[in-house]
């Protein structure tokens, strides 16, 4: 199976103006030294587009400290790339929000510790910035840009998750995205102070699948592999009862009618045929942050995710600290295909403990990074995970019993909520079908119909990949 990154998350400074208790970054007042040079950060990206079309996350630290962000950012949607900016959104001032508008920003990402100023602010080390993040984000939305609320949880605010979803909702955000703490970098200080038990965890999860289904945002639990889990176990459990589950809002479903038009035409086109203006959306209104939560499975470090620190280190994702590689030293390509941790993250078949064992280790894997910093192996279990799996383990302390759902019953489950193949009119091959499910399912009909258009405008007989690819590079979708 050919993986290909859909989602690259690149730390491009340390520096930063807060010291957020929970940060991963341990970040520095200044940008660093050590933190790639303009040079190598556009270098990276030409060695991202030579083989990938993915989302480019630009974090930190805080990534508006770094001075050439600008130019980063207009040199990458140049080449094509999907951009996103995570930020903790104090410096958004006005001219700020016009500079990513006009830049054409994907998606904008802030984040929030808590509903009010007390919870934020505490979190955050700095008064007032609740204050200013919030301003942030009125900024961006004011010039219609994709907005999105991250929240790390942990003890000190999950109790107050609804009241973000609140302010989220209140905000008009497009996304919601909800992190479990994850022990390392100035994590790793607090995390016993602050980890939510598996228990806690589990009711959170389950919260979160009832609310999936009754409001119109992007409301997605991150970084929290096994919520795939409590979804199937919900569904599978709801159909057992005969009852006909409540169908879901979709990932990225916000996107309301009046926002597109506000999004200003980015000033660079693109160099060759290449994605929609930023992932604006050729394909309909529905691809207003498209495939910026796409997602078909928990945990996606080093199968379609990975993270390069600031330094030019690659790594599956930002909280595992297991070293694939260095694009000072290799090609960022030949890390992706060859690197050892990669290569064991891509095979479910190496988990240990209860995810081994696990009916739902192929939609959930449990969190590599949270099994790290536990036992300092990657492949050990997810010690947040309060499901016991239905084949005896040596496991202890669970509070769930495993109800022993078939691998079918749990694919089926998955594909209910993910989406399913929409009807095909033409032939298609095996891989060219794989391909087409890896296509967000909210665009996914619209997207085989183009196919099969151009197919039958050439008399194409089968539809291949090779087909899938060549369309989907010229409607501006991701690369399957
Ligand atoms: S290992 Fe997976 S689930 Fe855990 S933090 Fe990284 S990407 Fe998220
Ligand atoms: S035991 Fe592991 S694979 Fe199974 S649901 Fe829990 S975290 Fe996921």
């Amino acid at each position: 199976m050919k993986y290909i990154p859909r989602l690259i998350f690149w730390e491009t400074t340390k520096g930063c103006n807060l010291r957020c208790l929970h940060c991963r970054a341990i970040p520095e007042m200044m940008t660093s030294r050590e933190d790639l040079s303009t040079e190598e950060g556009l270098g990276l990206i030409d060695q991202i587009v030579e083989f990938s079309n993915p989302i480019l996350i630009l974090s930190g630290g805080e990534p508006l400290f770094r001075k050439d962000i600008f130019d980063i950012a207009e040199y990458g949607i140049k080449r094509g790339l999907r951009l996103s900016l995570a930020t903790n959104g104090t410096m958004i001032d006005k001219d700020m929000a016009k500079k990513i508008r006009d830049i054409g920003f994907a998606r904008v990402s802030i984040s929030f510790d808590g509903a009010k100023a007390e919870t934020h602010d505490r979190f955050r080390s700095i008064p007032g910035s609740f204050k200013a993040a919030i301003e942030g984000i009125k900024n961006l939305i004011e010039l219609g840009i994709s907005a999105q609320i991250n929240t790390t949880i942990a003890k000190h605010n999950y109790k107050e998750l609804p009241e973000i979803l609140d302010l989220a909702l209140e905000l008009g955000v497009d996304a919601l995205h909800t992190f479990l703490l994850v022990p390392v970098g100035c994590g790793v200080d607090i995390a016993e102070d602050q980890m939510v038990s598996a228990d806690e965890y589990e009711k959170i999860l389950h919260w979160f699948y009832d609310q999936s289904k009754l409001h119109s945002i992007d409301l997605k639990a991150t970084c929290a592999p096994h919520y795939f889990r409590v979804r199937a176990e919900r569904i599978l459990s709801e159909k057992k009862a005969g009852l006909k589950p409540t169908p879901f809002i979709p990932h990225g479903t916000q996107l309301k009618a009046g926002h597109v038009d506000k999004v200003t035409t980015p000033p660079h086109p693109p160099t060759s045929p290449q994605p929609s203006p930023r992932g604006r959306g050729r394909e309909g209104q529905g691809e207003r942050g498209h495939g910026l939560s796409a997602m078909t499975k928990g945990c996606l470090a080093g199968t379609g995710v990975c993270f390069v620190s600031h330094k030019g280190e690659v790594f599956p994702c930002g909280y595992l600290p297991a070293k694939a590689g260095d694009i000072r030293k290799e090609r960022f390509q030949d890390i992706w295909n060859n690197s050892l941790v990669f290569k064991n993250l891509r095979n479910p078949d190496l988990l240990q403990g209860k995810c081994g064992v696990c009916e739902f280790k192929h939609i959930c894997e449990g969190c590599r990074a949270r099994a790290y910093s536990a036992t300092g192996n990657y492949l050990s279990e997810e010690p947040f995970c309060a499901y016991e799996p239905s084949v005896p383990t040596q496991s202890m302390g669970t509070s769930n019993v495993g109800q022993g759902f078939s691998l079918a019953e749990v694919e089926s489950a998955h594909t209910e909520a993910e989406g399913v193949m929409p009807e095909l009119s033409l032939s298609w091959s095996q891989d060219a079908k794989d391909a087409v499910m890896k296509i967000p399912f909210f665009v996914r009909k619209k997207a085989v119909k183009s196919i099969e258009d151009y197919a039958r405008g050439r008399n194409i007989a089968m539809i291949n990949i090779e087909v899938v690819q060549e369309v989907r590079g010229l409607k501006g979708g991701e690369r399957v």
